[in-house]
């Protein structure tokens, strides 16, 4: 079904071509890399849990009304998606400050933000991922105001619908990273919904179950991500 080679290797990910020239597989590796790839690792099992877990949240925005990439998962590391033109623009929703916001504005890890916050980052790993706004999205072309317009409505839309099934599996949603682009004139939701993607903290307890764990050498970093999966779908592996 996949050719051999990929068209595109990530940091987490491998996109191969398909037979049907309007989809993709994504394979998901256990590569793990952070600060803009001065750190890397491998999360053991960690492709197996990211594919399950975006699909499990793909499948849960889709039942929601939120258009998405995912059409099927393949086996345990590879999922089949539509292919998308990604728009070059990361959305990020946050809802508590921490990581980047916290450091930029002066508020403790963990602060509760009266309104959700939407950010966005001109996707470019050599400028490293930099803050930009509407305006240098227009000076660059990186999407239309219409685009933009699009990708922030759904992303407060998926911050209200994770935040509130999260909160019945007793994990707090931190703050998360999008990927949306281009499918037949549509603008989809693509990339991966993971703990690679987002901050998940346990309600009760606090403890970080995401890629904090490997930022910041806090050990049991595959549990966590185990963890995240068996509260979605009740799944150990
Ligand atoms: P990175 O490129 O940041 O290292 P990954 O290792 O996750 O990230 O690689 C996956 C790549 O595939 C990303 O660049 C992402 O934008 C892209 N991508 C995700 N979903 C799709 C899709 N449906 N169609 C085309 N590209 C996609
Ligand atoms: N994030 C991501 N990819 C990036 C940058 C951030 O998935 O390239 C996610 C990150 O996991 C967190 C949210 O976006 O859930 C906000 O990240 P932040 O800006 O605080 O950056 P960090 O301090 O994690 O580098």
């Amino acid at each position: 079904m996949i050719t051999q080679k990929p068209m595109y290797e990530g940091k987490a990910k491998q996109v191969f071509a398909t037979e049907n020239p309007d989809e993709l597989m994504v394979y998901f590796k256990d590569d793990a890399t952070a600060f803009n790839g001065e750190k890397r690792g491998t999360i053991d099992n960690k492709g197996v849990f990211n594919n399950k877990i975006s699909t499990f949240f793909f499948n849960l925005l889709g039942k929601e009304g939120i258009p998405h990439h995912f059409i099927k998962m393949l086996s345990e590391r590879e999922m089949l998606v539509k292919k998308l033109a990604i728009l070059p623009v990361e959305v990020v929703v946050r809802n508590i400050a921490a990581g980047s916001l916290a450091k930029r504005i002066g508020w403790e890890e963990g602060r509760k933000l009266p309104t959700a916050i939407i950010e966005l980052y001109y996707k470019d790993d050599e400028l490293g991922d930099p803050l930009i706004n509407d305006y240098h999205i227009q000076a660059l072309g990186l999407a239309t105001p219409a685009q933009v317009e699009t990708m922030e409505k759904y992303a407060l839309r998926i911050n209200e619908i994770l935040a509130a099934f999260l909160k019945d599996k007793k994990v707090e949603l931190i703050d998360f990273k999008l990927e949306f682009g281009v499918h037949k004139g549509e603008v989809l939701l693509g990339d991966e919904i993971s703990p690679d993607t987002c901050r998940f903290w346990d309600s009760e307890t606090g403890q970080k179950l995401d890629k904090d764990r490997f930022r910041r050498d806090l050990g049991n970093v595959e549990e966590a991500y185990r963890e995240v999966l068996k509260r979605l779908t009740g799944e150990k592996s």
